[in-house]
This record gives C-alpha cells, sequence and structure tokens, in this order.
C-alpha cells in the first residue's frame, strides 16, 4: 500500500512520500539550503523548521541552513530518520490542514525548476572501487589476457584505489576535455593533446553516516550503521591517458580531472524494500568479509548519451544487484586495517556492467575497445564520447508497489581548453 500525499506525485515518479531524499538546494532568494523532494516539488527544509515542524527534535537553528548535508548526516540516524518521518506524516493527505497548506506552499514548496540544485556533500575523501565481475572480467579480456580476465586476488579482495574529491561535481555541470600524456600504439614515445578514448563509468556511490576514529575497524556485521545513502556516480575516465600511466599504482590523471554526482542523496532507509542476494562467492572469502542475507539492491541503472540538439539515446541498461562485492564488504575491507572513515566520504562502487553487451556500463566495452560502434538517435557513431554529448546516468527501484528514484547524474563534454 503507497502513501498517497496532497502534494501531487505522478506514478512513475521518483520521488513519492516513501522517498525523502535529501540535498542541497539554491532556494530563491535564500541561497543554499537542505532540501527534499516530492514528486516535482522541491521542499526548502529550513523552512519547514521556522515553521516549527522540527521543534520536537530540539533547537537546532542552523542545521538546515547549510550548503553541504554533513553537519545533518552527523546528527546521526536517529535524527535524520525522525526528520524523514516528520516529513512523511506532515506532506501525506490529511497530515497539514488546507489552511495550513497554503502557507507551505507560500513559505515552503518550491518547483523543481525554481532550485538548481548543488553539490551535496563535502566530500573529504573518496576511494572508487572495481567490484562488478563482469566489467573487471571484460577489462581484463580487452586489456591484458582472455584467458586470465580476472588477476590472482580479484575474488578476494574488493579492489579499489584511493581517488580524487575536489573534482567530484554535481549533475548539470559542463567538464572540459581533459588533455594529457598518451602514447598511440604505432609511436615508439609518448604524445601530448586531447583524450581522444574519453568515457563514462556507470557507478553508484555510497555516503558515510557515522565517523570511526584511526585504528579501529569497522566489523563487517556492524557496516549497515555507517552507510547513510546512495548516489548515482558517474566517474569520466580517459582511457587512453589511463593505458599508458596506470601501471604500475592505477589510474591517475585519467580519472581525477571530474567525476558527476546525483543531487539527491538516497537514504538506505528508503531502499530497504530493494534489498538482493549478490552473486555467489567462490571461492569463499576471508572471514572478515563473510556476510550472510541479502546485502545487494534491486536498482536499475541506465546510461543515455544527448548529441547536441538531438533526442537522447538509451546507450546502457544495467543493474546494481549484479555487484559481486557488496557496499557492506568494500567498507569492512576498506576499514580492517585500521583506516579512518568520516561522515561525508564517498565510496564508489566501480563500473557496473552485466551480463549481456548492453548492459556494459562504460564505452570502453560497449564498443569493444573501439571496434563496435554504437549508433545513437540522429545517425552519428560512438566509439568513445565526443565533445558536446550529454551523458546521463539514470536510476531507479521498483517493485509491485513503490518506485523509489535517484533523478539523474547529467554532464556535458565541451571541447578541450588549448
Ligand atoms: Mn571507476
Amino acid at each position: 500500500m503507497r502513501l498517497k500525499s496532497f502534494i501531487e506525485v505522478d506514478e512513475n515518479s521518483d520521488f513519492p512520500l516513501e522517498n525523502i531524499p535529501f540535498g542541497i538546494g539554491d532556494i530563491p532568494g535564500s541561497g543554499p539550503r537542505i532540501c527534499t523532494r516530492i514528486g516535482d516539488t522541491v521542499i526548502d527544509l529550513n523552512a519547514l523548521s521556522r515553521m516549527g515542524y522540527f521543534d520536537n527534535l530540539g533547537r537546532d537553528e542552523a542545521i538546515f541552513e547549510s550548503s553541504t548535508l554533513n553537519a545533518f548526516i552527523a546528527k546521526g540516524r536517529p535524527f535524520t530518520c525522525r526528520v524523514r518521518s516528520i516529513i512523511m506524516e506532515s506532506f501525506m493527505v490529511g497530515g497539514a490542514a488546507e489552511t495550513e497548506q497554503v502557507i507551505l506552499r507560500e513559505m515552503a514548496l518550491y518547483h523543481f525548476e525554481q532550485v538548481k540544485m548543488l553539490m551535496p556533500l563535502h566530500i573529504g575523501d573518496y576511494t572508487d572501487f572495481y567490484s562488478s565481475i563482469e566489467h573487471a572480467t571484460n577489462v581484463g579480456k580487452m586489456l591484458r589476457d582472455p584467458e586470465n580476465a580476472l588477476l590472482p586476488n580479484w575474488k578476494h579482495i574488493p579492489v579499489g584505489y584511493h581517488g580524487r574529491a575536489s573534482s567530484i561535481i554535481a549533475s548539470g555541470a559542463s567538464v572540459h576535455r581533459p588533455q594529457g600524456q598518451t602514447k598511440p600504439a604505432d609511436k615508439t614515445s609518448p604524445v601530448f593533446g586531447p583524450s581522444a578514448q574519453l568515457d563514462f563509468e556507470l557507478e553508484t556511490a555510497f555516503v558515510i553516516g557515522k565517523e570511526t576514529s584511526l585504528g579501529h575497524p569497522v566489523p563487517i556485521t556492524s557496516t549497515d550503521e555507517y552507510i547513510f545513502g546512495m548516489l548515482l556516480f558517474n566517474d569520466l575516465s580517459a582511457r587512453d591517458i589511463q593505458s599508458w600511466e596506470y601501471v604500475p599504482l592505477g589510474p591517475f590523471l585519467s580519472k581525477n580531472f571530474a567525476s558527476v554526482v546525483s543531487p539527491w542523496v538516497v537514504t538506505i532507509e528508503a531502499l530497504q524494500p530493494f534489498r538482493v542476494q549478490g552473486p555467489v562467492q567462490e571461492p569463499e572469502v576471508l572471514p572478515y568479509l563473510r556476510i550472510a542475507g541479502k546485502n545487494n539492491y534491486d536498482l536499475n541503472l541506465e546510461v543515455l548519451i544527448q548529441p547536441e540538439g538531438k533526442q537522447e539515446i538509451v546507450v546502457c541498461q544495467s543493474n546494481f544487484k549484479y555487484m559481486y562485492w557488496s557496499m557492506n564488504q568494500q567498507l569492512a575491507h576498506h576499514t580492517v586495517n585500521g583506516c579512518n572513515i568520516r561522515v561525508g566520504d564517498l565510496y564508489a562502487s566501480g563500473t557496473i556492467s552485466g551480463p549481456e553487451p548492453g548492459s556494459y556500463g562504460s564505452m570502453l566495452e560497449l564498443s569493444w575497445k573501439g571496434t563496435q560502434p554504437i549508433e545513437l538517435s540522429d545517425g552519428s557513431k560512438r566509439t568513445f564520447i565526443q565533445d558536446n554529448d550529454t551523458v546521463i546516468i539514470r536510476g531507479y527501484c521498483k517493485n509491485e508497489n513503490l518506485r523509489i528514484g535517484f533523478g539523474e547524474a547529467r554532464v556535458t563534454i565541451l571541447p578541450a581548453i588549448s
């Protein structure tokens, strides 16, 4: 049975009353405020707070008047869950009297097109994993050895690397094509110039909701307590720069020029109806990575490319449920050596490819290293992303009763700065 709001919510909306995600909206005349969204309506939580909606949670005037979610998330799960349930109760049919609804519409509600959504978090540290077995297998086949696509450590360790936090940007931004050093196969020495193999990586990311102190691992059975919510994540990658620079320490300038997040952090509570069992892990993992139960999420993901002035076209449909390593395992592994974590840290999944060619989560795989071009809506072909293309990632969970969505992470690629 779905909850019904007095705010209109389309059947296919990502934002029913059961979602109540959190983001930072640039409220007209006020500036950055913590917001949520129901249907097409953005709600200024600072305005709700001033109207007294959260008075029972203790006075903290400034908590919603913020340009990031960090301090709000750091108040802890009992607080953020209570805020969500107050919003659900208040915006249910019958939750507010007609006169109150008029005041709400005047003081706190905006059509989503009136509110520019901003970067939701201050990200202290960002890590990117490599946890899709289909992606790791495809890349291993293409770039190394088809017979031994997975390296010997892959099924024992959630492989990852520390990324760059400063260049993570909110959906809607434009990014100039990166320049860098590459070594074309037919040349004996490297050359410098704009990347010719700019790619997306279809990923999700989870946000840390509770800090640890240095030296204290998070046991795998406690990892859920530390995961506040999830975002969509596009880990833009320059494949030609990557293939020249990545040995022996992994990606560097091929990945750190920009990554794009969706603006709404969907809480882990909203995603609970969509928990599913992940793939069987064989061989069995070490005890510190063992966890029973449904630890993956049935989260539909798609990537679209829109050439300038043309229709967007779906180039990939995948699902988070395919992930070999769960977020719980990633977090247990990340902290097992005593590495501490902080509120707002971001942990990206790694490219999420599925088993079918249409579910591969990067152009590298979809065009099979540039050998099989994809045709777009305007008849043009792509092996990688071209200048003035817009790349859009969308994601939603759906069952018979409910759809909980993420909105989108969108970025336009501009020509390299010469
Ligand atoms: Mn990645």
